[in-house]
């Protein structure tokens, strides 16, 4: 176990010291494989009761270009073209609590549904019966027996963490998002450990935090990790400044910082995956592959990042070639790791799918 204070000074090494960093986290892959997942990605809504200072997402429900709800037949449309394409994975990603304004309530309720996790049980369970893929959901802060409902169709689900530091709350990144409090989000990921739900969690780099509070953040992730074992991945996802956001006068993080950031990740989690977009990061995502990283994530043949909808992801050939290029072998895995497929922490239904 590294101590706090030695996460802190390597998170800020440089020169020699820095090569030596990724060596010795690359040195901890259990395999020369670099996995991703071919997933289609289902925004269901644009509208979120948080408002954080990087969003290009977010909408407001009077917008013009709003989604207040993607209805069951385009969604279920998406899905089964995805099918047609291999994917295996539909990426339930949307706003927080998009319920809470009554504009997505009426239109859910027009649908028949009594809010969004009532909606999306029904897509994911529909993806289940229709398809060849399996969910994971990002639905944001739950409770935990909105946990437990969910674990039922999903194959694994996600919440990034971020980061623990509540100073985070008073500046532009999340003073406008009651969300992001960490406790509420260290508790989200904490119940998903204890109903056993195979989970994908990270932490945002260069949104205003320092080094200290980011070796908390992960300090804080490991202690979690040690109590319940279900973090299957860890993404380190840099802030990008985009045009119009709020922190569009950002500077972002360096390559330096990103390096170090995913080396000190894989060091303190060898047996998790350590995941870095390459949508966010193009031209340099092989050197990443270098500091022990070993996933790219969800990879989609068909919809765009609508988070990142300016950051194309690359094609899978080319995935492949930046991979073998440094030696290692581009694998596709399923939304669940292999470890966790098994009766502990999968539901029937999920299990049979795989099967
Ligand atoms: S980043 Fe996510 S949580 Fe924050 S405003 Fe955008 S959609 Fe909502």
């Amino acid at each position: 176990m590294l101590s706090r204070d030695k996460l802190i000074s390597l998170l800020g090494v440089n020169g020699n010291n820095v090569l030596q960093l990724m060596v010795d986290a690359n040195s901890l892959r259990e395999t020369n494989n670099i996995t991703f997942s071919k997933n289609v990605f289902l925004p269901l809504t644009n509208i979120c009761r948080n408002n954080c200072g990087y969003c290009t997402f977010r909408r407001d429900p009077e917008a013009p270009d709003a989604t207040l709800i993607m209805p069951p037949e385009e969604v279920m449309g998406i899905i089964h073209k995805a099918d047609i394409y291999n994917c295996r994975e539909a990426l339930f990603t949307f706003g927080e609590q998009a319920d809470a304004t009554f504009q997505v309530k009426d239109a859910l309720e027009k649908l028949g549904f009594e809010g969004m996790l009532d909606y999306l049980y029904h897509l994911c369970e529909r993806t289940l019966n229709e398809t060849g893929l399996l969910p994971h959901s990002n639905p944001g802060v739950l409770q935990k027996s909105e946990l437990k409902m969910l674990k039922e169709v999903n194959a694994s689900m996600g919440l990034m963490l971020e980061n623990t530091s509540p100073r985070l709350m008073e500046i532009p990144a999340h003073q406008n998002s009651p969300g992001k409090e960490p406790s509420l989000r260290i508790k989200t990921i904490e119940n998903a450990g204890k109903l056993k739900i195979p989970f994908t969690t990270g932490l945002l780099i260069g949104v205003g935090e320092s080094l200290e509070e980011r070796a908390d953040s992960l300090l804080e992730l490991r202690r979690i990790q040690d109590k319940y074992g279900h973090i299957q991945e860890i993404i380190i996802q840099n802030f990008k400044p985009k045009p119009g956001i709020e922190m569009e006068k950002y500077p972002e993080p360096s390559l330096l910082d990103m390096i170090r950031t995913v080396a000190v990740t894989k060091l303190l989690f060898p047996e998790c995956g350590v995941q870095v977009p390459p949508n966010l990061n193009h031209s340099t995502a092989p050197i990443f592959l270098l500091a022990g990283a070993d996933d790219w994530g969800g990879v989609s043949p068909l919809t765009k990042d609508y988070v990142n909808p300016e950051s194309p992801w690359p094609e899978v050939d080319e995935l492949k070639r930046f991979t073998e290029e440094l030696g290692f072998q581009l694998e596709e895995r399923l939304p669940v790791y292999q470890k966790y497929i098994k009766k502990d922490f999968l539901s029937d239904s999920i299990l049979r799918k795989i099967s």
